[in-house]
């Protein structure tokens, strides 16, 4: 299967599969349940793009969860979707008009993929809408527009979620339950190495006014969310040294390369790279007192290999989005609890600790964190 990496470099656009508890295997397309009788979460997917397009092939396969409107800002993508995915004239809308799905019966929730930095506005529209809203990650581009988007959300009574698809990935789920279990021992030391070489200069990634940022926004936080479910603690403290080689390609405010490390409250500390600028990064490994864990790829889209000190990780392939959305649709109407959160909170810790990455990067000081 292609990797995320593979493909955004490829299209020199942008544009990264996992294994789970057999809860999560149970609802997913590899699924032995062949009836699903309860709800189905009818989703509106906000900005057709690559991944857009992702999500809703791979909602084909969803038991809980169904692909029925659009809101996009491109009429020709309007017609194909509907097309091929049967979608209803009634169920269209664009970023002028989407508010009215206020009055739309027929939409439960809208996933919203578009370019990081419109997240904030869109979101909060959503939810004045009433409708659940699942949001891409980053959440937004930074804590504050993030706990704006929580608060607007509770506010209207809906349920925010971000596309965190490694909650729901068979092999992660694995070594957290290992570690979670004790069977890893005290964790001493995670690193997180993420990043490809990004393509076209032209594209949003690399534009601060849609993006936020650069590499960190859109990889660096894998290695951030992974420290914090691999390790199981949240960080206390972070330092963070950034390089850049390309000043023309990534302009003020678009980081290319960012290393940055994290202190637990355990003791355990963490190195991280995010980049822009190498290829073959995308590796997590945790050391522990009895043994380590290893996955590598550790976020692409799959297949998720791994292994423990304890030997391969085996546990079967799934695609991500479909077991994502599928869950997604348990926490939503069945209030399950997923085994790492995908709610909005957790979409502001890495917020937060994005926002003290760039803070420790720029000052070269050791920034306190409270998560
Ligand atoms: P794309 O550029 O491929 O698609 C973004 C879409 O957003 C566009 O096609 C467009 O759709 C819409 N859009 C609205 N306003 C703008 C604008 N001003 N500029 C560009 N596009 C606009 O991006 P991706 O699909 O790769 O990424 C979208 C989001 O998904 C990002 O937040 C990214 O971080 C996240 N993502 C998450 C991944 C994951 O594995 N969880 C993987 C890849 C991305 P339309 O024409 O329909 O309006």
């Amino acid at each position: 299967m292609q990797s995320r990496r593979d493909f955004i470099q490829k299209l020199t656009g942008s544009v990264i599969a996992l294994q789970i508890s057999p809860a999560v295997i149970a609802a997913s397309c590899n699924s032995a349940v062949t009836h699903y009788d309860g709800p189905v979460l009818r989703v509106a997917i906000m900005g057709l793009g690559s991944y857009g397009t992702r999500v809703a092939e791979a909602m084909k396969d969803c038991k809980k969860a169904k692909l029925v409107g659009v809101i996009s800002g491109t009429p020709s993508k309007i017609k194909d979707w509907q097309a091929k995915y049967n979608i209803p004239e009634k169920n269209c809308y664009n970023y002028e008009t989407f508010d009215q799905v206020k009055n739309n019966p027929d939409i439960d929730a809208v996933y919203v993929i578009t370019p990081n930095a419109l997240h904030h506005h869109q979101v909060i529209r959503v939810a004045k809408a009433g409708k659940h809203v699942i949001c891409e990650k980053p959440m937004s581009i930074n804590a504050k527009d993030g706990q704006e988007m929580v608060d607007a959300c509770k506010k209207a009574n809906v349920k925010l979620l971000v596309g965190y698809r490694m909650h729901f990935e068979p092999k992660t789920l694995e070594i957290i339950r290992m570690r979670k279990a004790g069977e890893l021992g005290k964790v001493l030391f995670f690193q997180g190495l993420c990043g490809f070489n990004i393509g076209d200069p032209t594209q949003w990634r690399l534009n601060k006014q849609l993006s936020g940022g650069g590499s960190m926004m859109d990889i660096g936080i894998y290695a951030i969310n992974g420290a914090r479910y691999m390790v199981g603690e949240e960080p206390i403290w972070v330092t963070a040294q950034e390089t850049k080689t390309n000043h023309e390609k990534f302009k003020e405010g678009v980081d290319e390369t960012i290393q940055f490390q994290f202190g637990f409250p355990g003791g355990a500390v963490a190195s991280c790279l995010s980049t822009y600028a190498m290829n073959n990064l995308d590796r997590f490994f945790l050391d522990a007192e009895k043994g380590y864990a290893e996955l590598y790829p550790s976020t692409g889209y799959g297949p998720i290999q791994g292994r423990t000190s304890k030997g391969e990780l085996t546990q079967p392939h799934v695609t991500h989005q479909t077991v994502q959305m599928d869950e997604m649709a348990g926490i939503i109407f069945e209030g399950k609890q997923p085994p790492v959160p995908v709610d909005g909170e957790e979409g502001v810790k890495d917020l937060k600790i994005i926002d003290a990455i760039f803070e420790a990067a720029k000052t070269g000081k050791k920034i306190n964190l409270k998560l």
